[in-house]
């Protein structure tokens, strides 16, 4: 069968890496018998990604390059990739080298063994990451499938090949922020594991320090997820329960005795900063949701693009 493939590459400030990338990418390509062609997205790069991408693109015209208006984040660039990819396959790589790109085409060949849909890459070793940012990954994915309703292959990234038939569907996903990786095992259809070991950045420094980290854990969290807003539901009952039972037993200590007005002080303030925290918490997780559909409403979109280079259509 003649089948085409499209590598997605979103890069931000990668210019120590773009062409050790291209490099690789090319002779991987190279080795298969089908057309192929990488699309990097800028996403608002303010070194010199932009220079080299154009001037490869100029030369090459199996480059084509999106570029955003300003940086619209990771997800957002995998977003436009996949939007604007018209191949039969596609594979989802990170620039820096992390994923290696020579692994793409015993990915092919899993998913056509399998007769799958995707091939997901899953990490049984990350090299040159510290021991924080293992473990918060670790943490990240466990966290995540505690709290979503569809489980979600840990310690994935979003580093994958899909097929025409996840691209189709992906693209028909009409939510503003989205959280790809849960999203693609969301569209179902048959999807295989692949183990590889992550390899060390090539260059440059990651984009996602344990702060944006966990950020965009919550975030993907309370986008993908209402089981937060059950969790409000039940810390709310369990605190009805506490109550009832304090209400109770300050009730009975007036009626027969026990307590005096003069005391209770510490119980006082330990049970109004608990139910404090509570209710703060769950009109916080409520708040969240309410954001998130202010923003779906606000219809703004995705992404903007600055320029399209070598793209036909
Ligand atoms: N990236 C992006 N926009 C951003 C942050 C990152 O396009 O706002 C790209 C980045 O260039 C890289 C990929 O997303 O190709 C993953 O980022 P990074 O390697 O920094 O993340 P890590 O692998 O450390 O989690
Ligand atoms: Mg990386």
């Amino acid at each position: 069968m003649n089948y085409s493939i499209s590598v997605i590459v979103p890069c931000y400030n990668e210019d120590k890496v773009l062409l050790e990338c291209y490099n690789r990418l090319k002779t991987t390509l190279a080795t298969l018998e089908y057309p192929s062609e990488i699309i990097f997205i800028n996403d608002g790069s303010q070194d010199d990604t932009s220079k080299i991408l154009t001037s490869l693109a100029k030369d090459d015209k199996s480059i084509k390059i999106i570029t955003f208006s300003r940086n619209f984040g990771h997800q957002k660039a995998v977003t436009a990739g996949l939007n604007n990819c018209r191949s039969d396959m596609a594979v989802i790589i990170d620039a820096d080298l992390q994923d290696p790109p020579e692994l793409i085409p015993t990915m092919i060949k899993t998913l056509h063994d399998n007769d799958a849909n995707v091939v997901y890459c899953v990490r049984i070793n990350r090299k040159g990451e510290g021991f924080f940012k293992k473990f918060n990954a670790k943490l990240f994915y466990r966290f995540l499938n505690f709290f979503s309703e569809i489980k979600l292959p840990v310690d994935t990234g979003d580093f994958r090949l899909v097929d025409r038939n996840i691209i189709r569907e992906f693209n028909r996903l009409s939510e503003k922020r989205k959280y790809i990786r849960g999203l693609i095992t969301w569209v179902g259809f048959k999807q295989v594991p692949f183990y590889y070991e992550r390899e060390a950045r090539f260059a440059g420094e990651t984009k996602y320090p344990l702060s944006k980290m966990i950020r965009f854990a919550a975030s993907s969290l309370l986008y993908f997820s209402t089981k937060p807003l059950r969790l409000a539901t039940t810390l709310g009952f369990i605190s009805v329960f506490f109550s009832i039972i304090m209400a109770l037993w300050s009730l009975f200590g007036k009626i027969f005795g026990y307590t005096h007005s003069d005391s209770g002080w510490t119980s006082l303030f330990v049970a109004i900063i608990f139910f404090g925290g509570v209710q703060l918490v769950t009109i916080g997780i409520v708040g969240a949701y309410i954001g998130n559909l202010f923003d779906e409403i606000k219809n703004r979109p995705e992404y903007i693009v600055e320029k399209k280079e070598n793209f036909v259509d």
